[in-house]
Formats: structure tokens, C-alpha cells, sequence
């Protein structure tokens, strides 16, 4: 054993040093200083912000702002730690430290390279310029000439970490990290003019205009050919209290590269739980190893958002994360649903919305019902089809208005061509829809996203295939549920099923007290009276039927169209008497988010029954199949609830389980 082994001493670090290893944490590269001074100055309300650069940032990184300027009594102090005019009391700290204003930037800097100072304020006659050394101004700040605001030089970054600047050996790379990050900012304040250049080199490497926008700032620096492809919303949650404003490429649009500019409070910031949940999403959508290009910039209540996890305060926690980004997520999920085509995104910005290319294509051609489906079975039947039998006489049926023309024989329903698109404003549609949008379960979207039809079990019930899991599934409640979704997402754009001709009221009134449905007693009155109060609450709310439902009722009191909701598919008409009914006592007409809520629920339910009698059975496997199963596919955002409505009755593995034992 060596005699000589003695214990190291301990001793106290320079407080220089001490500085210096904390300051080389928050300022790990060039682009990390840049971050903080773009900040700095756009927190000055700068308007134009011109950064130049040597050798990646590492000779130089200069960055000149026309802001509010430094006052010359604060010279003195601004690169002494945790001095910032950005919190004054200690109360603020909680508010506004989580912004990131720690006063560290300016003093990190002048611990690990040269820094001056140049700025003049409104105030000021002339401009004052500064030198500092470890966090210390170095004389006195001598007067100059200049224009107000504030240009802030670094030079030779790290020299005294030898080390660190060892690492950093690529100025291009590091050239490319800056620019990066002078893109990201630029992009997200569309309202500041930026400019980069190389020192010495003519044109700038990137420059965007003042009062820009934000797409035309991706179009200048990413490329038209995702400006071309984005999609924008903004999304405000009262429950987790944050606004987001997102501008994210539609699934026509895909790069190797992946691309997420995120902005939390106006700051920079990067959130792997966030990136990885949107990038799920499109994961469905593009192929394999290719990305979205995603800018989202959110708001949230500062006390919520914890940054300071990170010494370059890149990686964020908030509370209620998991939240926030599942909601996050389910907003991109129904922003691309049917967005798949620039075409439709053009002409409807809103999505899921009114009829698609396909649907209104499919609304131009005339849809036609044959008379045969309008026979019923139930107690009425017999009245019913006397009362019906208008429709079902190919002859008699059709007063085909432009006589010119060959009628049309057999023709009783025609569906409207639909109109030109109407945008809605009334916040109670526009709450409805939110609500969807809130509460569908994305797991359940993306079963039914690729589900393979296997077959109808019977009115009620399909099978269905995804991968090797087989589900029994309730079709009846997953079409009401889609029905009044189309509703909400068509009202005042709903094409219509023109009734030809048209239908009596208050006959059709008088035959569904009839029904068992309606379960009339003695008690209830007479049911003359009945019917004409009904048919009274209607032809009072026809015109909102008409207007927002495309429901027409004459004054007359004849019944003149019906909505198509779902392109190919027509209700049942056997049901009509009972939704008529149903609509004059279920509907809470006084309300408007409640009626329109209670309209679309009755619609929907009237809808969802298909015509089950053996005659027509063959139908509706073929409308369940090919109309219904399709459009849940494209379009239905299942509430949790449908949850009980759908079964995975075994899966491959199972089954291979279940052989193995044989
Ligand atoms: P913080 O931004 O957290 O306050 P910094 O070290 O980044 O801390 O800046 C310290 C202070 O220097 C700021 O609070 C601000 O008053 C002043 N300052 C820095 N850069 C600028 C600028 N470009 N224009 C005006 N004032 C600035
Ligand atoms: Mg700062």
C-alpha cells in the first residue's frame, strides 16, 4: 500500500467558476443565447429585429432590435444575476417566473463570452454603450449616436470553456440551429419583421416582412409546399383553461422530416408527450417514417406551467398534461377527418362539415324511393297504406310540374340538389359541435376507422373485423348517434327528400295516435283535438325546420320534404306519423340549443330504423354495408358511451389459444 496516498483537499470554487459552469447549463450554444435574445427584444415590442452572425455564432452573434431600449441607470445591473424589469414585486414571481423571466440570459452570456451592450431609449438624447465581464459592466457606459433600441453582440462564445467551444465544432452546423430557431419565432410573431445574415455576405439567409401572417411566414420560410396544405383552427377548453391556435398540414402533405414548432405562452418550448400523441394520430394517415408539419401555439394560465425543469427551459411540464394533450390530439383527429382532399378543404374549412365532394355529387343525381318500401306492418298498417297509397300509385303519383319532360313513373322521393354552402354562426350549433369534438373517444374512432365489415347479424346487430379481433357492434345506436352528428355538422346545409307528393299533417298526426307507439289512452283526450294541437306546434315552427333542417311543412299543412342526412340512405316512412308526433311533444321548442339538441336526437332516431320486413331486408344489409358502415368510417366521433355498444367477441390469438388446446 502506497504511504504517499493522501486526501485530496476541498476546496471552495471560485465563485468565477461557480458562475461560469451554471451560466455554460443555460447557454449551451450559440442558438440557445439566440432563443433568449429574440425573446428579450420581443418582449422590448420590438417591430424589427435583425440578427447577424459570424462563424455559426461563434465569432459573433449580434442582434439589433428598434424596442423600448435600456434605460442608462440600468446598465449598470442588467447582467447581474436575477435582474430582470420583468418581475418587480415578489408576488409577481409566481405569476410571471414561470414565463421564464428569471434574469439569467444576459448575465449566463457574460459569464461565457463578450457582450456589449448598445441602446438608446425614446427618452434618451443619445445612445449609451456598455461592456460587461462576468456578469459585471466594465467602466462606464460611454455615450454614442444611434436609433432607438437595443443591439446586443456576443463574440467569441465560450472563450474561456475550452472545451465546450471543442465540441461546437461546426459554425454550419450551428448556423443551422440559429436559423432554426430565428424560423420558429419568426413564424409564430408574423407581426416582427426578422432578418439573418452571415457577416459579410449580401443577401440575408432569411428574412420575413413586418405585419406578415403566419401561413405566409411557413410559405417564405418552410415552402409552398406546405403552406399550400395547411390547416387552421384555434381551440378553446373551459374545463383544463387553455387556447390553442394550430396550423397543421393536411394528410396530403408528409416529409421524412418531422417538424413541430410549439409555443407555450409565447415561449419556444418542446413537449415530447405532446409530439408524440399528434404524431400518433397521423401515424394512420402517412406512411411509414413520414411526419406532419405541426405549429401549435397554447395558452395557459402561467401558474399551471412549470418550465423550469429544463436550465434552457426547452422541455415543459403543465398540469393536467395528460389531459390537455388527449383533447389536443382529438382536435387534430377531427381536423383531418375528411380533410384528405385540398379541394374540400378549400371550399369548407370547417371539418367534419357539411356534404363532401362525394355527398354533394351523390345529392345532384336524384335519389329515388320506390313505392313498395312505404308499406308498413305494425297496428296502423291497414289506414297507413290506404293513406300512403298516393305515393305507392306510379301514375297518379307524379304532377311532374314541367310536363315536358318524360315523368318520371315511378318516382316519389327526390332529393334535392344541395345548396351552396352556409356558414354557421349560432353558438349553439357551433357548442354542439365542440361538444362532439370534446368528448369522442379516440380509441373507439380508431377501431371503427379500420373495421372490415363482415356482416348483419340481424336488424340490430353486425360483425365487424379489425386486424384479428372480431366486434359485435349495435348498429342501431351507432347510426343514431351518427344521424344526429350529421345533423349538427349539416344544419342549415341539409339537401332535402322532396315528398311527392306531399303529405297531410294532421292525417299523418291522426295515424300515429293510432300506432302503439304513441301509446294514447282514453285519458289523454280526443284525438282529433290532439292531433290539431299538434299539427299547430308544428306549423308554427316550420319555418325553423325549413330553415335550418331542410323539414318543409306548407302552410297548408302538408308535409314537403324530408332532410337527407347521409347521402344513398332514405327513413323509413313507415316511422314518419310517430316522428311527427314526436316532434311536436319531445321537442323543447322554447330553448334554442335545446331544441335544436332534441330536434336532431328525434331526427336521428326516426333515421336510425331501418325497414326490417323480409321484403326489404336485403335492402337494408345493403344500406347498413355500403351507406352506413362507410359513413361511420369517414365521419362518426363516438361518444365513450357507445362503449356499451360494441363487443370484441374473440381475436386470432384466442382462437389459436382455444386450437392449441384441441
Ligand atoms: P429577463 O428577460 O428574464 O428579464 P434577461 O437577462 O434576459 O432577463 O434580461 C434582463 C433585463 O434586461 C430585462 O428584464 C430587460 O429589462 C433588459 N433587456 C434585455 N434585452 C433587452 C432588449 N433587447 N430591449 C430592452 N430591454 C432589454
Ligand atoms: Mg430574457
Amino acid at each position: 500500500m502506497p504511504e504517499d496516498l493522501e486526501p485530496g483537499v476541498i476546496r471552495k470554487l471560485d465563485e468565477v467558476v461557480v458562475n461560469r459552469i451554471a451560466a455554460g447549463e443555460i447557454i449551451q450554444r450559440p442558438a440557445n443565447a439566440l432563443k433568449e435574445l429574440l425573446e428579450n427584444s420581443l418582449d422590448a415590442q420590438s417591430s424589427h429585429i435583425q440578427v447577424q452572425v459570424k462563424a455559426g455564432g461563434l465569432k459573433l452573434l449580434q442582434i439589433q432590435d428598434n424596442g423600448t431600449g435600456i434605460r442608462r441607470e440600468d446598465l449598470a445591473i442588467v447582467c447581474e444575476r436575477f435582474t430582470t424589469s420583468k418581475l418587480s414585486r415578489f408576488e409577481d414571481l409566481a405569476q410571471i417566473a414561470t414565463f421564464g423571466f428569471r434574469g439569467e440570459a444576459l448575465a449566463s452570456i457574460s459569464h461565457v463570452a463578450h457582450l456589449a451592450i448598445q441602446t438608446k431609449t425614446a427618452k434618451e438624447k443619445c445612445g449609451f454603450k456598455a461592456t460587461y465581464a462576468d456578469g459585471k459592466l466594465q467602466g462606464q457606459p460611454k455615450p454614442c449616436a444611434g436609433n432607438q433600441g437595443t443591439i446586443i453582440s456576443i463574440e467569441d462564445l465560450f472563450y474561456n470553456m475550452p472545451q465546450r467551444r471543442q465540441a461546437l465544432r461546426s459554425p454550419a452546423e450551428e448556423f443551422q440551429r440559429l436559423s432554426d430557431v430565428l424560423a420558429r419565432y419568426a413564424v409564430h410573431n408574423p407581426h416582427v419583421g426578422f432578418t439573418l445574415r452571415k457577416q459579410g455576405e449580401a443577401q440575408p439567409a432569411l428574412r420575413t416582412p413586418v405585419a406578415s401572417s403566419r401561413s405566409e411566414n411557413i410559405r417564405i420560410i418552410y415552402g409552398s409546399a406546405i403552406s399550400k396544405e395547411l390547416l387552421e383552427f384555434s381551440h378553446r377548453d373551459d374545463v383544463f383553461k387553455f387556447e390553442a391556435d394550430c396550423l397543421i398540414t393536411q394528410v396530403n402533405y408528409s416529409a421524412k422530416k418531422s417538424q413541430m414548432l410549439l409555443f407555450i405562452n409565447q415561449r419556444l418550448v418542446e413537449s415530447i408527450a405532446l409530439k408524440t400523441a399528434i404524431d400518433s394520430v397521423y401515424a394512420t394517415y402517412l406512411p411509414r417514417g413520414h411526419h406532419p408539419f405541426i405549429y401549435m401555439s397554447l395558452t395557459l394560465p402561467p401558474q399551471n406551467l412549470d418550465v423550469n425543469v429544463h436550465p434552457t427551459k426547452h422541455e415543459v411540464h403543465f398540469l393536467y398534461q395528460d389531459e390537455i394533450v388527449e383533447r389536443l390530439k382529438q382536435q387534430v383527429e377531427v381536423r383531418l377527418l375528411g380533410s384528405n382532399s385540398t379541394r374540400t378543404f378549400y371550399k369548407q374549412l370547417r371539418l367534419p362539415g357539411a356534404p363532401d365532394l362525394d355527398e354533394s355529387q351523390a345529392a345532384d343525381k336524384t335519389q329515388r324511393i320506390y313505392p313498395k318500401e312505404l308499406v308498413r306492418t305494425d297496428a296502423s298498417e291497414q289506414k297507413l297504406d290506404k293513406f300512403l297509397a298516393p305515393l305507392a300509385k306510379s301514375d297518379s303519383g307524379v304532377s311532374s310540374s314541367s310536363s315536358q319532360e318524360a315523368p318520371l313513373p315511378e318516382e316519389s322521393f327526390r332529393v334535392a340538389a344541395a345548396k351552396k354552402n352556409r356558414e354557421v354562426r349560432l353558438s349553439s350549433v357551433l357548442d354542439m359541435r365542440d361538444r362532439l369534438e370534446q368528448q369522442f373517444s379516440t380509441q373507439l374512432r380508431s377501431i371503427l376507422k379500420n373495421i372490415v365489415y363482415v356482416g348483419c347479424v340481424d336488424e340490430c346487430r353486425s360483425l365487424l373485423q379489425q386486424e384479428t379481433r372480431l366486434y359485435l357492434c349495435n348498429t342501431r345506436c351507432f347510426s343514431e348517434e351518427l344521424f344526429y352528428q350529421r345533423l349538427v355538422y349539416q344544419f342549415q346545409n341539409l339537401s332535402e327528400i322532396t315528398l311527392n307528393p306531399p303529405l297531410p299533417l294532421k292525417e299523418l298526426l291522426m295515424l300515429s295516435l293510432d300506432s302503439e307507439a304513441a301509446g294514447w289512452t282514453p285519458e289523454d283526450g280526443d284525438k282529433g283535438e290532439l292531433a290539431a294541437s299538434a299539427a299547430e306546434i308544428l306549423l308554427k315552427k316550420a319555418p325553423i325546420m325549413r330553415e335550418y333542417f331542410g323539414l318543409r311543412i306548407s302552410e297548408e299543412g302538408n308535409v314537403e320534404s324530408l332532410p337527407s342526412v347521409v347521402a344513398q340512405h332514405r327513413p323509413n316512412v313507415a316511422h314518419l306519423p310517430v316522428y311527427l308526433l314526436r316532434l311536436a311533444t319531445e321537442v323543447d321548442w322554447e330553448k334554442e340549443a335545446r331544441c335544436f339538441d332534441t330536434f336532431c336526437r328525434e331526427t336521428a332516431r326516426f333515421y336510425s330504423k331501418l325497414d326490417w320486413r323480409e321484403e326489404s331486408a336485403g335492402s337494408s344489409r345493403w344500406t347498413t354495408e355500403h351507406v352506413l358502415f362507410p359513413t361511420f368510417r369517414k365521419y362518426l366521433l363516438p361518444p365513450p358511451r357507445l362503449r356499451d355498444h360494441i363487443f370484441e367477441l374473440t381475436s386470432l390469438p384466442t382462437l389459436y389459444k382455444v386450437f392449441e388446446r384441441c
